[in-house]
């Protein structure tokens, strides 16, 4: 019915032409994205599908330049496992001024905020690691300012420390490099500056952009100084926030807790989230009964940059989640419950990604610039090579990027880079995992398996013309 008045066609036509494709559907019937395409394209017109957070694209307004003053950079911590990511996190929550004077027990909450000795803060995400930080992104979260790459100086550059530089490069944030475990006889930072380097990044004492800090995290030892690079990184990106308007942010957590409820932990990224507000969570509202801290003291409000506990949600909404602080608990509730039918009804398919077929069509359109492309393969050799030539395809109209390449079966790390980057993947002699198969259904992420150099690079180029003839 509603197809029919946006078209302005009578419903017995729609039924009749979905009788035609073997549907037998009835007036108030939903129909889910394939059909709506096919059924339109019958009566001549295209259809675009909005998400429906853009529908609603008034619930975040823009902020006019002298409403913003500064905010706390939010850093994320990454690197290869027994690097010393959480000895790391640990040792900078015990830093926190604030936590001396007022007491209470730090909570993982997800999140937690450290005051130094010169009153800045910094808030970190407590959940280290690349996956939870694409996770998050390949749901649309753009919460992380700052990338600590984690490396042990008596180790090396290992696997996840490659897939680390590759999520955070991705993301565009910039990366400070901690090499860490500095108090061990074996530990040789030289060395990792020279593995960076041969990966072309240049650390800032060898004259390159990126900043690093030996430290160690067992003893503290120039964790002061690191947390001062942060700071001037911060510095340098200007990041400001509008603090008086309703809350806007991120979720980080969210867990159902026997005594309290659902608790769920946010990131305030503009705004003032206050008790009381009416709150809407990817598709879950509620209003806000306590906020508490990472030390399970109530607060009253939380501005930007600060993490939050929040007990008055009506149901879970998932990490990456974006929520608004609302008017009205009632358009909350209408908006919530909104986006749970379309989920219900659309399943997972509300994010399309690129797939080689598509791109001719997308070029058409005029709406595809960049090719973002994940290079997996057996050997080093071959992956630098089929890298090169994929590079050497771009054209004026599309540029292409390597956005991540390593040796390795794919994983499902990168099915979730490739879905925050909106990227293809391209295994060389590799295949998925059984698990990166399913994430990539789901995801509706294409990957695609060569054991020819010239049979991928043909394909992409074929690919990029508009010339692949469509796979069915
Ligand atoms: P994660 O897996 O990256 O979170 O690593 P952890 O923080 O759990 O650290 C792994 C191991 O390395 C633990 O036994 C830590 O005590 C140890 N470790 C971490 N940082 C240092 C350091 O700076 N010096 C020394 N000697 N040991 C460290």
């Amino acid at each position: 019915n509603e197809l029919a008045s946006m078209m302005d066609v009578s419903v017995t036509q729609i039924i009749s032409t979905c009788m035609s494709l073997g549907l037998f559907v009835s007036i108030n019937q939903r129909l889910d994205a394939e059909t709506l395409t096919i059924v339109a394209d019958e009566f001549g017109y295209e259809v675009e599908f909005v998400k429906p957070q853009d529908e609603e694209g008034s619930l975040d307004e823009a902020d006019a330049a002298d409403t913003l003053v500064p905010r706390a950079p939010i850093v994320t911590i990454m690197g290869h496992v027994d690097h010393g990511k959480t000895s790391l996190l640990d040792f900078i929550r015990k830093t926190n001024v604030i936590a001396g004077e007022a007491g209470g027990i730090t909570q993982h909450i997800g999140a937690y905020e450290v005051t130094l000795e010169n009153k800045k803060k910094i808030t970190f995400l407590d959940t280290p690691g690349h996956e939870a930080f694409t996770a998050m992104r390949a749901r649309g979260a753009q919460v992380t300012d700052i990338v600590i790459i984690v490396i042990a100086a008596d180790d090396s550059i290992m696997p996840q420390t490659r897939e680390a530089i590759n999520h955070a490069q991705a993301a565009g944030a910039p990366i400070i490099f901690a090499f860490n475990k500095i108090d061990r006889p074996g530990a040789n930072a030289n060395k990792i500056r020279e593995q960076l380097a041969g990966m072309n990044i240049l650390v800032e004492d060898w004259g390159g952009k990126y900043q690093a800090q030996e430290i160690s995290a067992k003893t503290g030892l120039n964790i002061d100084l690191l947390l001062e690079k942060i700071l001037l990184e911060a510095e340098l990106l200007e990041l400001t926030a509008n603090p008086n308007k309703r809350a806007v942010g991120t979720v980080i957590e969210a867990a159902l807790d026997k005594g309290r409820g659902i608790v769920t932990t946010v990131l305030v990224q503009s705004g003032k989230l206050r008790v009381g507000d009416p709150i809407l969570a990817g598709c879950y509202s509620g209003r806000v009964k306590a906020l508490t801290n990472e030390r399970g003291q109530r607060v009253e409000e939380a501005g930007p940059s600060t993490p939050v506990q929040v007990l008055g949600m009506q149901g879970a909404p998932t990490a990456g989640d974006k929520f608004n602080a609302m008017e009205s608990e009632v358009e909350a509730r209408e908006i919530a419950n909104k986006r749970l039918q379309l989920q219900r009804e659309q399943g997972l398919r509300t994010q399309k990604h690129i797939t080689l077929d598509e791109i001719g069509r997308r070029l058409a359109i005029g709406n595809f610039r960049e090719l973002n492309i994940i290079v997996k393969g057996d050997v080093d050799g071959s992956i630098e090579a089929l890298s090169d030539s994929l590079l050497k395809l771009s054209t004026e109209q599309i540029q292409v990027n390597i956005i991540g390449k390593a040796v390795g079966q794919i994983s499902e790390s990168d099915v979730l880079l490739a879905s925050a980057s909106d990227a293809i993947i391209i295994g060389f002699q590799v295949r998925p995992s059984g698990s990166a198969r399913k994430l990539a259904e789901q995801e509706q992420i294409d990957i695609r398996l060569y054991s020819i150099i010239y049979d991928a690079i043909n394909e992409i180029k074929a690919a990029m013309e508009g010339m692949l003839a469509p796979t069915f």
